[in-house]
């Protein structure tokens, strides 16, 4: 079994989600008392946070850098950026790391192509539902047409992850909030929905609603788990 190197903290909360779902993978597939070989740094994500807001991308990506590059150091075979959103400067910490990326968004994009499914909605960040890292991603690798909420939308999203979800605050008002942006998305067409951060399947999840979700911790964990488990 390899070892998977986890860039965590960003929110601890959805770090615990991403521990959890590897460690039952490992489980479903070797049985018995097996449980995943993991590196994990976890940082602050305070630090991280203020420099986003303040648009300090390149002062993020020095510090996932080193992280990485304390992981790869840690015997991780593979990297995983545990957020969406930090993916926007993972180009910087794949160059600074010998190991491979599993980058979020390919594992994501993988699942939706599997199912065939060509629009799709997404949810996340302002960060991720507004700039090209992501959706440019999803659309000039993978063909996919991307559909993003409408810009009150965008900032209510945003805004119930960084001042709730990420702080361990689930709320009823803000899972009927999600569900109703969910459906018009469905409604405009998409025939899935991503869920574009990591936190928010402790909000919501597939038992809340008939729109398709992906769940990227999930999906991006399992990649993991068939990285850690496949046999050369
Ligand atoms: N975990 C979130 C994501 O997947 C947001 C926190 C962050 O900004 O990294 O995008």
């Amino acid at each position: 079994m390899k070892t998977i190197g986890l860039l965590g903290g960003m929110s601890w909360e959805s770090t615990l989600s991403y521990y959890k779902a590897i460690n039952e993978g490992v489980k479903v597939g070797l049985g018995g008392l097996h449980s995943a070989k993991i590196a994990l740094y976890s940082v602050d994500f305070a630090e991280i946070e203020a420099l986003q807001h303040a648009g300090d991308w390149p002062a993020t990506a020095t510090i996932l850098a080193q992280a990485a590059q304390r992981v790869a150091a840690a015997g991780a075979d593979v990297l995983l950026i545990c957020t969406n959103t930090m993916h926007k400067v993972a180009p910087a910490i794949q160059a600074a790391i010998d190991i491979p990326l599993l980058h979020i968004a390919d594992a994501t994009a993988a699942v939706l192509v599997e199912q065939g499914v060509k629009t799709v909605g997404l949810l996340g960040t302002a960060f991720t539902m507004e700039q090209e890292f992501y959706k440019g991603r999803l659309t000039d690798h993978f063909g996919l047409q991307v559909l993003v909420p409408n810009e009150d939308d965008r900032q209510l999203v945003h805004q119930v992850i960084y001042q709730e979800l990420c702080l361990g605050k689930i709320t009823t008002e803000s899972k009927a909030d999600y569900l109703r942006i969910i459906n018009a998305l469905a409604a405009e067409g998409a025939e899935a929905v991503i869920l574009g951060c990591t936190e928010i399947g402790l909000l919501v999840n597939q038992a809340d609603t008939e729109v398709p979700l992906l769940d990227t911790t999930a999906i991006h964990a399992e990649a993991a788990v068939k990285f850690a488990l496949a046999t050369e």
